[in-house]
């Protein structure tokens, strides 16, 4: 089957396939990409905001396209994708308005010299790898920054996003940038370490599995380039208290069932204090049990099918595998018999280390939660986990639950929410989660030159 198609996972059928590039389309493509970089390198930082301006007016107009597209191809329900197209446009309005400000030169201490400042300068053609998760949010964290910094980009999407990939290529177009400045590399995987190996590619920054960012990593490390790494998670919640348990449950399932349960900072594993678990879990269950599922493209379905039918296999065959070993399902716990690959919004108790689940990220719509005695007890739980992408910790008393929040082992650490995503703040992990940053002034620190110039 074609790499590149858009495979509707409400039914299972193929709706239209992709041609894919071979070895000498991909490395025609840095060419063109380097050719545009030449010049737009040489742009003004105001000419190039007025292009990610006119991207982010065209989210905008083009938002119930956009999200259909995505509702299609990788199931999110339409409410949800109509969030991410306008979460996506205010990335590139976010840049378009604080580029040119964040690109000003930095004065340092002249230190005996006439002047000396730091310059920022673009580094050259990057290479975008990206996943079906968030189709259109994970291309803008990338290319908003270093559109605006003046870098030219190559994307890789995957397979599956190829309708919304070629949606995103379109809308840079139409806002005005010059040709080559953004290319969709519809290639195979196994041409990555290729493209990377291309010395007018400069980095690469992708977001996926560990598998696919070890090897990303590995052939990046080979060619002296540099990466950026955004991957999996097993984030906490950790609920400390709540005078209000029906409302807690309401935002924990909230959470876990967005997007199918497919986020990389989803709240996968819940620590919920001994004196409110017992309610905290039942509410739990009632409020996941309640999830309208369906078709994604009915405006009332909250939660669409997985992905695909292999990712729901994978995730049952995690499910099955802590059943066998003891845990309780509380709801769900199996694949729902009707086309397409809709796995049943779940929710598992009494884990044990000894489970899959324990230790790897279970990504769809499946709540674990964990039974703690007190904060310490859960901030150790949380910190085992191998992952570092987010963390949340919950309280009617929020300063307490902020020095509970600081000991998360976590690039993101939230009080009383979880997940926030706003372009000016800082998105990414540590430990098996990846490393580097994206949004905010931090994603446009990446792939730049910092340059020192000193006038003596
Ligand atoms: P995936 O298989 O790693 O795919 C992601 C992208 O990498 C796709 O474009 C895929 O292309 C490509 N790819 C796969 N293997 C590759 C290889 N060996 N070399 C180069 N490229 C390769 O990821 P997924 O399973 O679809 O996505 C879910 C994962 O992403 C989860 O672990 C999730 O937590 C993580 N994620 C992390 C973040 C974050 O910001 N930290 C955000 C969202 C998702 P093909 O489709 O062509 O295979």
């Amino acid at each position: 089957m074609a790499n590149y198609r858009t495979e509707n996972p409400a039914t299972g059928e193929v709706e239209k396939t992709f041609d894919e590039l071979d070895r000498d389309g991909a490395l025609a493509a840095v060419e063109k990409a380097h050719t545009a970089y030449e010049t737009w390198r040489q742009t003004s930082p105001q000419d190039r905001a007025q292009v990610l301006r006119r991207t982010a007016e065209l989210y905008d107009e083009r938002a119930d396209e956009l999200a259909r597209a995505i509702a299609v191809e990788m199931g999110k329900p339409m409410r949800e994708a109509k969030g991410e197209v306008k979460l996506s446009g205010s990335i590139y309005g976010w840049y378009a308005e604080h580029g040119p400000d964040l690109l000003e030169d930095e004065e340092l201490d002249a230190q005996g010299a006439l002047r000396s400042v730091v310059r920022k300068e673009p580094v050259g053609v990057l290479l975008g790898v990206m996943p079906w998760n968030y189709p259109y949010y994970q291309v803008a964290r990338f290319a908003a920054p270093n559109l605006m910094l003046g870098n030219t980009i190559l994307l890789k999407h995957a397979g599956i996003c190829a309708a919304s990939s070629s949606l995103i290529e379109e809308v840079l177009r139409d806002a005005g940038l010059l040709e080559g400045g953004y290319i969709n590399l519809f290639a195979s995987s196994k041409l990555i370490p290729d493209v990377i190996a291309d010395p007018r590619v400069q980095g690469v920054s992708l977001t996926g599995s560990e598998a696919a960012g070890a090897s990303v990593a590995e052939a990046a490390g080979k060619n002296l380039t540099k990466s950026v790494l955004e991957l999996g998670g097993s984030d906490p919640m950790v609920v400390l208290d709540a005078a209000d348990v029906g409302t807690m449950a309401k935002v924990a399932a909230r959470a876990r069932l967005s997007n199918c349960g497919q986020a990389c900072n989803s709240p996968k594993r819940m620590f919920v204090d001994d004196a409110i678990y017992d309610d905290f879990v039942d509410a739990l269950t009632q409020e996941v049990e309640k999830a309208a599922v369906g078709d994604p493209t009915d405006e009332a379905t909250r939660v669409g099918p997985m992905s695909s039918k292999d990712a729901r296999d994978d995730l049952d065959e995690q499910v099955q595998d802590a059943v066998a070993k003891g845990a309780t399902v509380r709801t769900g716990g199996k694949p729902l018999d009707r086309p397409g690959s809709f796995y049943a919004p779940t929710v598992l108790t009494d884990l044990t280390p000894k489970m899959r689940a324990w230790s790897e990220e279970l990504f769809g719509p499946v709540a674990m939660v964990y039974r703690v005695s007190d904060a310490d007890e859960a901030v150790r739980l949380a910190n085992e986990s191998s992952f570092g992408l987010s963390g949340s910790v919950w309280s009617d008393d929020p300063e307490k639950a902020a020095e509970v929040a600081a000991r998360l082992d976590v690039g993101m650490a939230f009080v009383n929410e979880h997940g926030t995503t706003l372009p000016g703040l800082p998105f990414g992990g540590v430990k098996r989660s990846g490393y580097g940053r994206e949004l905010s002034k931090e994603g446009m620190n990446e792939f730049v030159n910092r340059k020192l110039v000193r006038v003596a």
